[in-house]
């Protein structure tokens, strides 16, 4: 199965032959210029995963990042970026990004990463009709998360992080264990990274028909516990 890129670099020097490099590996690739473009081909066209530069002319790759997001779509998003501060590792990976590369970087690295994201993202292509019940449901096969009768959209990241505590539901699950499991051993970012992506999901299962809540143990990890329904 041949995986489609969507490249988004504005330098044409980098663009181009990273394009040229990454066809060599064996993948289709789009490559546009602009946010603007980015935006408009990743609704239009189903990709296996987006490398998306920080630094765009026209919208920040943070915001396109997060349009992306926002219009539904879960494709996995590896922002390239030559910023190395902190803040922006953290910033990129808010809004909705699932890794990041910092410039300059090895083509097998990138590479790597892309095979990493493509594995954990696996889309079924059927549609099950969601479950007609209260509470939260995570559909691990589908990856898809219910809460009531509504879908909820999560990132690869999120849905990795929910589904790791939903399967061990009542118990603490350790910082260092998903971390380890949704990301890569070799991750090398904060793990404050972990706190933005619970802080996200948090917000997104804070739902009337959503009883579930992920407790945070201090010094230990995450808990996903069930209230009862008042
Ligand atoms: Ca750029």
């Amino acid at each position: 199965m041949v995986r489609t890129l969507l490249l988004v670099e504005d330098e044409e020097a980098i663009g181009r032959p990273l394009q040229r490099a990454l066809e060599r590996e064996g993948y289709d690739v789009v490559w546009v210029a602009s946010g603007t473009e980015a935006i408009e081909r990743s609704s239009t066209k189903r990709f296996d995963a987006v490398l998306l530069d920080l630094q765009l002319p026209d919208i920040d790759g943070t915001d396109v990042c997060r349009q992306i997001r926002d219009r539904g779509a879960d494709t996995p998003i590896i922002m390239l970026t030559s910023r190395g501060a902190e803040i922006d590792r953290v910033v990129g990976l808010d809004s909705g990004a699932d890794d990041y590369l910092t410039k300059p970087f090895a083509l097998a690295e990138l590479c790597a990463r892309i095979r990493a994201v493509c594995r954990r993202y696996t889309p079924t292509g059927h549609e099950p009709s969601p479950p007609s019940t209260k509470g939260l449901h995570v559909e691990e096969a589908s990856r898809r998360v219910f809460a009531g009768n509504a879908e909820l959209a999560l990132s690869p990241k999120e849905f990795d992080v929910l589904a790791l505590l939903w399967r061990n539901a009542g118990t603490v699950v350790s910082r260092e264990h998903i971390i380890d499991t949704v990301w890569d051993e070799n991750w090398y970012g904060s793990t404050k990274t972990l706190d933005v992506t619970v802080s996200r999901l948090r917000r997104k299962l804070a739902q009337p028909d959503v009883t579930e809540r992920i407790v945070t143990v201090r010094g230990v990890g995450f808990r996903l516990d069930t209230s009862p329904q008042p």
